[in-house]
């Protein structure tokens, strides 16, 4: 490790690893550091994302991909079942990642396009200088450094601590985020085509239970629920529990993982002077399904870009950084924003409410379908339920015409 780099990045997630890959193509000299001893290990994820979304950051590779499935089914409470293919499903389907491989991947492509990489090594505080980020105070082998940068990326996940050294505030009250378990779990029933989703609020209150296969007759079967629902009865675990021993009876559970996703909608502030946040250290995850990789990716890459703006002006300042915050709030946080809506109306809804709305799609052929016919076709059945989705509606219409 030297003393000074153009940009440190702390954080080998989905996030860090691109933003280091694409500032080192550019030519900056960067250093990506990762607390843990091995990338992508302990995997807190249930490892679905996009095909097309994924295919804009890297190349796929059969090494890392467990599952590659046509859509998703959603079940509501009585069993009713909505299918969709796979580009009308969203972010977070069409692959099944192995996770673990796939970080690996990443934080490869970043040290091969430059960056340095250094696991075991964390971020323990910021150099802080006349209202400046000017470089991190490292931990690595319990030796202390100090290692100065132009800029600092912090894409240290939900619990980071990055953005509160440098007094930005990230603290999320228990509503704004969503409490995770999730077990991989072997079973013959497991259907390796499609990424289930189960709604209620005897299953899941205010989130859902996944099951995403991964091949082999494994699969990840989690839950997500909002920390504000979280309570001696309906703990996230028990409720899975439950689900599993309901629908996977001979099922055997081989790994489990607890974890949060933060579901607030964009954070007020994601830059301060020398400083970006990405990925879910900067809230980017969607709100209602909780799938944040390939946010944190798109985040990561717009981060770097603007981190070799800046460096070329020589203006590493808030306002020399503000094109971060520009362009993601124009597109992460436009659909993050709109995501939060329909999670604030999802949470209030019943399970009467909830089978009523796929009632309304029985027999319909959603897979020829974009979302705005959807939507329509949901706001035409259900007027009096969908009524405060209008306004969001109408932003539809008027962006798509
Ligand atoms: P992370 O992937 O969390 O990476 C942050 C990295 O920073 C970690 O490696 C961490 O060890 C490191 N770090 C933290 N502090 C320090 C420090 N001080 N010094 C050095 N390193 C540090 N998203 C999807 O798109 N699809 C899904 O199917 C999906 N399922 C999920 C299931 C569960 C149970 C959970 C909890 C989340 C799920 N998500 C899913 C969300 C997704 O995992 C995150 O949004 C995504 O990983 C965010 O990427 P990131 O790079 O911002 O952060």
């Amino acid at each position: 490790m030297k003393d000074r780099y153009d940009v440190i990045v702390v954080g080998a997630g989905p996030g860090g690893s691109i933003a280091a890959k694409n500032a080192a193509e550019k030519g900056l000299d960067v250093l990506l550091i990762e607390k843990r001893q091995q990338i992508g290990d302990p995997v807190r994820c249930a490892e679905g994302v996009g095909k097309l979304t994924l295919a804009a950051h890297i190349k796929p590779d059969r090494r890392w991909i467990s599952a590659d499935v046509k859509g998703s089914r959603i079940y509501s409470p009585d069993g009713t079942m909505v299918e969709m293919n796979e580009v009308m499903s969203g972010d977070e389907v069409g692959y099944v990642l192995e996770h673990k491989l796939f970080d690996r991947a990443l934080a490869q492509e970043a040290a091969k396009a430059g960056a340095e990489v250094q696991v075991k090594t964390r971020a323990t505080g910021l150099i802080m200088e006349d209202g400046f980020v000017k470089g991190v105070h490292i931990m690595q082998h319990g030796e202390m450094f100090d290692v100065r940068s132009s800029i600092v990326i912090g894409a240290d996940g939900v619990e980071s601590k990055v953005g509160r050294w440098a007094g930005i505030d990230t603290t999320l009250k228990p509503n704004d985020i969503e409490t995770c378990a999730q077990f991989l779990v072997i079973d013959e029933t497991i259907d390796s085509d499609y990424c289930k989703f189960y709604l209620g609020s005897e299953t899941a209150p205010a989130g859902y239970i996944w099951v995403f296969p991964k091949g082999n007759h494994m699969a990840n079967v989690g839950i997500g629920i909002l920390g504000s629902q979280s309570g001696d009865k309906t703990r996230a675990i028990t409720l899975l529990q439950a689900f599993i021993a309901k629908n996977m009876p001979n099922s055997k559970v081989i790994e489990m993982v607890v974890g949060g996703v933060p579901v607030a909608g964009p954070i007020k502030q994601s830059t301060t002077n020398g400083l970006m946040l990405v990925g879910d250290a900067a809230w980017q995850s969607d709100p209602l399904t909780g799938g944040g990789i390939i946010n944190a990716m798109d985040a990561g890459k717009i981060a770097a870009e603007v981190a070799y703006e800046a460096i070329q002006k020589g203006d590493v300042s808030e306002k020399g950084l503000a094109n971060y915050e520009k362009r993601w709030r124009k597109t992460i946080g436009k659909e993050i924003g709109m995501s939060l809506r329909v999670k604030n109306k999802f949470i209030k809804l019943s399970n009467d409410d909830l089978n009523s709305l796929a009632h309304s799609l029985d027999g319909v052929n959603i897979d020829e379908m974009n979302v705005f016919k959807l939507l329509y076709m949901l706001f035409k059945n259900n007027q009096k339920l969908m009524w405060d989705f209008k306004d969001m509606f109408a932003d539809m219409v008027f962006n798509s015409s």
